[in-house]
């Protein structure tokens, strides 16, 4: 099983697909997961915004999301997010599969409060998942940064100048509002995680260039639609590509971990 995390656009791509609502510890996920196949694979699906994008940023029940698809014996969880770029070279229209977050939100972030675990993020993304998106990304001649540091931001109002500035100092690449903590809540269930993630904007714009205006909502929904298509296309030759049994170390992200 291969979960997904996405728009609601992407129901559209599953064939013979059930709806099943999970209970989780965590409440209930953001959507009914929708479970069927994509190229021959047992897929289940999240609306990671709900199938009436009722949940904002700061919103989404991360937790519940993610516990289930463990619970439906997903082993590996591909995601799709659009982000703001904070480099001149990563251009709007670009897909950018990130190797590394920092952590800008003040949200829940584990499923062990009961007992010490302390799981290592030093590579958050699963490498063999992230080689397949760039790859897909690359052969159907998109554009695609196969890495990258996302800072992920608690929103769901966009950056003052002043913050994009820090972010831009620290040398992170693009900036998001969704992968956090969804990333690191996937490796305490030892599931592989690897997003792409298409960039929509260039944040509060660039410097070097004013007639690059600040992001809004506006802009960043016209740049996602126009590239819908082209995300639906990678997820369907990707998802094909993951391998049946893994090999990579995401697999015992808990060996050792727990005190
Ligand atoms: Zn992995």
């Amino acid at each position: 099983m291969i979960g997904i995390f996405g728009g609601s656009g992407f129901y559209s791509l599953m064939e013979s697909a059930k709806e099943k609502m999970i209970q989780t510890p965590y409440g209930n996920t953001s959507s009914p997961v929708r479970i069927g196949k994509i190229a021959g694979r047992d897929v289940a699906f999240i609306a990671r915004h709900g199938a009436k994008h009722e949940y904002p940023p700061h919103k989404v029940p991360f937790r519940a999301n993610v516990w289930a698809m463990k619970e439906l014996g997903a082993e590996c969880i591909i995601t799709t997010t659009a982000c703001g770029s904070l480099k001149k070279e990563i251009m709007p229209g670009d897909f950018i599969v990130p190797d590394q977050f920092f952590n800008a939100t003040r949200r829940k972030d584990t499923f062990y409060d009961a007992e010490t675990v302390h799981i290592s993020a030093h590579e958050p993304y699963c490498p063999v998942l992230r080689k397949i998106l760039s790859e897909t990304a690359a052969k159907n001649g998109f554009r695609v940064h196969p890495s990258g540091t996302v800072v992920v931001i608690q929103g769901p109002r966009f950056s003052s100048r002043a913050e994009s500035a820090f972010f831009r100092s620290q040398g992170f690449d693009i900036i998001n509002m969704t992968q956090y903590p969804e990333v690191v809540l996937a490796r305490e269930l030892e599931m592989c995680y690897a997003s792409v993630s298409i960039v929509t904007d260039y944040d509060v714009g660039l410097h070097s260039d004013p007639s690059i205006p600040p992001v809004s909502t506006e802009n960043y929904l016209s740049v996602f639609k126009q590239n819908v298509e082209k995300v639906k296309k990678l997820i369907v030759d990707a998802v094909p590509c993951v391998p049946e049994s893994r090999a990579c170390a995401c697999k015992d992200a808990l060996d050792g971990a727990k005190i």
